[in-house]
């Protein structure tokens, strides 16, 4: 019996909800192909079996781990594979998602489609952004199993009503293991992760005007908060928060651009989102032409005259 395997994402030993919308992309290939959906985490985790079966899974396995290890998640992920019969592995193509898939594909002996953001569950053709998401390259993988990773934001979960069946699974041994994570403070949700991004450029002029830029957030609910790299080398920002080519790919559904000109290379990290909202004083800039609705102003009047609406 074939299955198709996705792998679920935990920091902390909780659930990263990107990974529920990879569970809802492999319920749709397994529903196209007549199989189960095995969801399987690769460290320890206190997760919740409805969660993960009302996203797609029919069957949440956890691994022994105590801590994460790219090696090792990567030698359990092939062996379960095996295990469970899957001809398709699928992961999220987070930070981790991206060391681990090809050394998943590599121990299976197989090819990868790296950051899709669409996938045809009938032809197994995926679509992975390039050139800075000017185009798009359509990939298929030879080799007995599919391995994929699909960027955040794109695939949705099934939003289904199930339970998966819960099971524990070994873990290979770790020849390198992560024993801490310094997470940046502030309690804001991770720019990458974050439905809604208010992002910062080097038009607020100096760092100490970033309560302007957080009192919108504040009237968000979950925003979080983005930065152009200008800003991030200044030192105005942490490197966390870059956007951009060099920093982190986001696709959310608002992404607010603040003083920030819309470089090529900001714009590879950011052109993907829903709806584009830019601020700017330059009539020119670059981000006007990519942004769904521009105000031509300075982020100084703007700015407050924007929270206090929201804050309406
Ligand atoms: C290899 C490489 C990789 C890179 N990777 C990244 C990356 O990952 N992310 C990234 O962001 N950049 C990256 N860059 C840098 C990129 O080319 C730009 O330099 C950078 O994005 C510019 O940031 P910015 O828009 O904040 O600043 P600027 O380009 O200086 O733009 C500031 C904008 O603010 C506006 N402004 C000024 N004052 C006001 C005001 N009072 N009110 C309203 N608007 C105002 C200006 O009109 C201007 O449009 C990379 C560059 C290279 C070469």
């Amino acid at each position: 019996m074939s299955s198709v395997l996705v792998i679920l994402e935990t920091r902390s030993g909780e659930l990263r909800s990107a990974c529920l919308e990879t569970v809802g992309a492999a319920r749709t290939i397994a529903d196209a192909k007549g199989c189960n959906v095995v969801a399987l985490a690769t460290e320890t985790a206190n997760i919740d079996a409805a969660v993960v079966g009302g996203a797609g899974a029919d069957q949440l396995m956890i691994a022994t781990a105590d801590a994460h290890s790219a090696d090792a998640a990567a030698t359990t992920i092939a062996r379960v594979a095996k295990e469970v019969g899957a001809d398709v592995v699928l992961l999220s193509a987070t930070v981790r998602g991206r060391d681990i898939t090809p050394r998943v594909a590599a121990l299976l002996d197989t090819g990868f489609a790296a950051d899709c953001t669409a996938v045809d569950s009938n032809t197994m053709l995926f679509t992975r952004p390039i050139c800075g998401g000017k185009a798009f390259n359509n990939v298929t993988v030879n080799g007995d199993v599919v391995v994929a990773s699909l960027r955040p934001n794109f695939f949705a979960s099934a939003g289904r009503d199930h339970t998966a069946e819960i099971s524990e699974v070994a873990s290979e041994t770790a020849l390198a293991q992560v024993v801490e994570v310094a997470a940046q403070s502030g309690g804001r949700p991770d720019v990458a992760e974050s439905t809604i991004v208010v992002s910062g450029g080097r038009g607020m002029a100096s760092p100490d005007n970033w309560n302007l830029i957080e009192a919108i957030a504040d009237a968000i609910p979950g925003a979080g908060l983005g930065a152009s790299r200008a800003v991030v080398d200044a030192g105005w920002r942490p490197h966390s928060e870059q956007v951009g080519q060099t920093g982190k790919t986001v696709s959310p559904e608002l992404y607010i651009a603040i003083g920030i000109s819309g470089a090529i290379q900001h714009l590879a990290g950011m052109r993907s989102s829903k709806v584009i909202v830019a601020i700017n004083k330059d009539a020119d800039a670059p981000i006007f032409k990519h942004a769904t609705y521009g105000i031509v102003g300075d982020v100084f009047e703007v700015l407050p005259e924007l929270a206090a609406e929201l804050a309406k």
